[in-house]
């Protein structure tokens, strides 16, 4: 007898087999109808050491290894212990599994502090705080590593609750940078993201990773219980239980309209460069540089 261990919301059921094939087949279907990849490109996963990056870079793995782009892995150490420090120890495990390069960079080798020591001295949202020391040091490492694209492992539930928390907050201009490829304008110093993932729910990368045997943790960020996301994800999951296919209706509904809103924005979105340190930013001071000037200010 068949041993199923999925079932999806139309009641179709899947095996270990049948899941791993279903799950690979609509990534690398996501991947070619958004055109994620152009010859010779180099990607460079944002590699957390959780289930989610593991499963983009071992999906981009396997495509790159047959088309000829070439594929390493950067990751963030933040700084926060108890969490990143296992999640790396997972990151390298995997890389150096897959053959997979693994570059590490730091708030504490960049600047001299980690996003703990920062939020001793500040008082400000942790995960707005990470935020901002994250991308900047993705963006600029993966310039150092000469990437033309960098993959994260948002998936659908990420997204959801992304595109939902902007609209809570008034902040619609900032989904205008969302979607499979993100961005609204290009830059020659922005390298562009894509999300492989985006059309996978949470529990499908879980049961996925779960099914090829990765080594990764999951729980959740300490930092991240207290947070607005946990506080949107609760709500979407409640709904979802209730009412199955809401987050599916949040992504294709956003999808629908990203266009028109990119059209609208992209005017206003231009990205031009810090005059502190010259990298991408939004204002006049990019985000990482007033967060420095505050840290170097506060006693
Ligand atoms: S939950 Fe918040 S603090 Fe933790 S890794 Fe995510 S953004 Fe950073």
């Amino acid at each position: 007898m068949k041993k199923i261990i999925y079932s999806d919301q139309s009641g179709k059921s899947y095996t270990k087999s049948e899941f791993i094939r279903y799950f690979e087949a609509k990534v690398f279907r996501t991947i070619r109808k958004y055109g994620m990849f152009d010859k010779g490109d180099k990607i460079v996963v944002a590699m957390s050491g959780g289930k989610d990056s593991v499963a983009t870079a071992h999906i981009l793995n396997q495509i790159i290894s047959k088309r000829g782009e070439q594929l390493e892995a950067l990751l963030i150490d933040e700084g926060i212990p108890g969490y990143r420090d296992i999640t790396i120890k997972d990151a390298k495990k995997f890389c150096k599994d897959e053959g997979i390069k693994l570059t590490i960079a730091s708030p504490k080798k960049e600047f001299k502090f980690t996003l703990t020591q920062a939020l001793n001295k500040l008082s400000k949202n942790p995960c707005n705080m990470c935020g901002t020391l994250r991308r900047y040091l993705l963006n600029l490492y993966a310039k150092k590593l000469n990437a033309t694209k960098v993959a994260t492992g948002h998936n659908l539930d990420d997204e959801a609750q992304t595109v939902l928390m902007n609209q809570y907050k008034g902040n619609v201009q900032l989904s205008a940078k969302l979607g499979p490829v993100t961005g609204v304008t290009e830059h020659k110093k922005f390298i562009r993201r894509i999300k492989p993932l985006y059309f996978m729910t949470e529990k499908e990368v879980a049961i996925y990773t779960t099914l090829k045997g990765f080594q990764v943790i999951y729980t959740e960020c300490p930092k991240a219980r207290d947070s607005f996301r946990s506080t949107v994800r609760d709500q979407i999951n409640d709904l979802e239980n209730n009412y199955p296919g809401i987050k599916n209706g949040i992504i294709n509904s956003f999808l629908e309209m990203l266009p028109r809103l990119r059209k609208e924005l992209a005017p206003k979105s231009k990205i031009r460069e810090c005059e502190s340190c010259q990298e991408p930013a939004a204002k006049k001071i990019c985000s990482m540089c007033e967060l420095l000037g505050e840290y170097r200010q506060a006693k």
